[in-house]
């Protein structure tokens, strides 16, 4: 099929792209098929959703249902966040968070524990109330919240079966301003870390590991009250034309600021809704480290700046909070996530990759699931208490292994 990743840096070998349109056709091909994996929007980086066979659910009929009563919204599985925040607009209910971008399928995401920001807010697999899977012996398995195994099948890393259905929590539409600041102190950063990453309800601070932090963008919900003007944030100033977030970019896709309201939708991710990222001239890795080791994973960063600045094009650091689910990358710990968006130079980004994972190794750092990175089952395995959990789940619901790929066996799973 020759087929690329958004990125460009990963030909899936797939020989197949089945793209079906009905719920029966699914359980056909994943059936007949040895090896069989879903393929979402192609926003990762590796080869996590390679098989010989893939399957895009972007031909399924989108059928979103609103329960108000329940507070969710039910959705086929290969719609994008940006599809499923038009239509849930019509409905006058939001979502509680978005990532960055809009053009991400809600599958995808919630299958590496994709993430937004804020210290109170889990990533975006925590707001899933129920699932539909078909697995490999071509049965409909539907779970809900609160069942047997439930959390266990959410960040299913793709290993599992094809999600679907997607059943997510909603709450009434919000409105949401940005504003950001520019030129925060380390000093500033590092003493008040808990000020800044709640000075909103989401809060992303962007930095190429130089003298000071570029930007501080803050995201805050619109309420009754008045919004308490602030002219600087712990020394840092606030912008007065709007900013990209990699500094001296045209900030014409980016998402308003200067604390204009908008909906959550327009709001939330960095970029507007309407534009389509080009090529994606970059690549991306992330480490989540537990929210204790923070600033140690800070300073041991900025002590490879010299490794780091020359294939990077931009850091974004995050916070996310903990949950309950078995191999989310927050899983019982609140976590500041420290991302990378390199230079499209792949084999310096892996020798940047080795430095980096030596510094976060001691911080207990897990990787973004469906971004770059090196460490092998084995360097993952102690970081996941309920590896062993879920690794008896993919036996049991995929024992032919029809799911499974290179990537699973090289990153999680530690087979051959
Ligand atoms: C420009 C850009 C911005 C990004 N921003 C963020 C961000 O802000 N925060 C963040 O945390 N991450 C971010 N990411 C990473 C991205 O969210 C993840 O890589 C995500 O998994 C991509 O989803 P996808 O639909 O493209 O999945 P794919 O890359 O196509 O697949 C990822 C995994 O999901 C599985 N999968 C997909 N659909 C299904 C399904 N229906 N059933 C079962 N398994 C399925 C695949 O088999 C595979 O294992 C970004 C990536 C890019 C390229």
């Amino acid at each position: 099929m020759s087929q690329a990743n958004w990125a460009g840096n990963y030909t899936y070998r797939a020989n197949r792209l089945h793209r079906p349109s009905r719920l029966e056709q699914v359980q056909e091909i994943v059936v007949n098929a040895s090896r069989v994996r879903v393929l979402g929007s192609r926003h990762s980086f590796s080869g996590i959703a390679d098989s010989s066979e893939l399957l895009s659910l972007d031909g399924l009929p989108a059928e979103v249902v609103v329960d108000h009563a329940a507070g969710t919204v039910s959705f086929s599985a290969g719609l994008r966040y940006g599809e499923l925040a038009e239509a849930l607009r019509a409905e006058g209910v939001a979502l509680a968070n978005l990532a960055s971008l809009p053009h991400i399928s809600v599958a995808g995401a919630v299958a590496t524990a994709t993430h937004g920001s804020g210290d109170a807010n889990g990533n975006l697999a925590t707001a899933v109330a129920g699932l539909e899977i078909v697995t490999s012996s071509g049965e409909l398995l539907t779970a809900s919240r609160g069942d047997a195994d439930f959390d266990g099948l959410v960040v299913g890393l793709g290993a599992l079966g094809a999600v679907t259905r997607i059943t997510l929590d909603v709450e009434p539409a919000y409105q949401v301003r940005q504003r950001v600041f520019e030129g925060l102190a380390w000093s500033a950063l590092l003493e008040h870390f808990d000020e800044i990453t709640s000075a909103g309800y989401s809060v992303s601070v962007f930095t190429r590991w130089s003298e000071a932090i570029d930007q501080v963008w803050v995201k805050g919900r619109v309420t009754d009250a008045p919004e308490r003007a602030r002219g600087d944030l712990f020394g840092a100033i606030a912008a007065t034309v709007e900013r990209h977030p990699i500094l001296g970019l045209d900030p014409v896709n980016c998402s308003p600021q200067l604390g204009v309201p908008g909906l959550w939708s327009d709001r939330l991710p960095h970029f507007r809704m309407g534009f389509t990222p080009s090529s994606g001239q970059e690549l991306q890795s992330e480490y989540l480290v537990p929210r204790r080791h923070a600033a140690a994973a800070i300073q041991a960063l900025r002590g490879l700046a010299e490794v780091v600045r020359p294939v990077l094009q931009v850091s974004e650091l995050r916070t996310v909070a903990a949950d309950r689910l078995w191999m989310s990358t927050q899983y019982r710990q609140d976590t500041t996530a420290i991302h990378f968006t390199w230079k499209p130079e792949p084999d310096a980004v892996q020798r940047a990759l080795v430095e980096v994972e030596a510094a976060l190794q001691p911080m207990e750092a897990r990787p973004h699931w469906g971004k770059l990175f090196l460490a092998g089952a084995e360097a993952i395995a102690p970081l996941y208490q309920r590896l062993p959990d879920f690794t008896r789940l993919v036996d049991r619901l995929d024992p032919r292994g029809a799911f499974g790929n290179a990537w699973l066996d090289t990153h999680v799973l530690g087979r051959r």
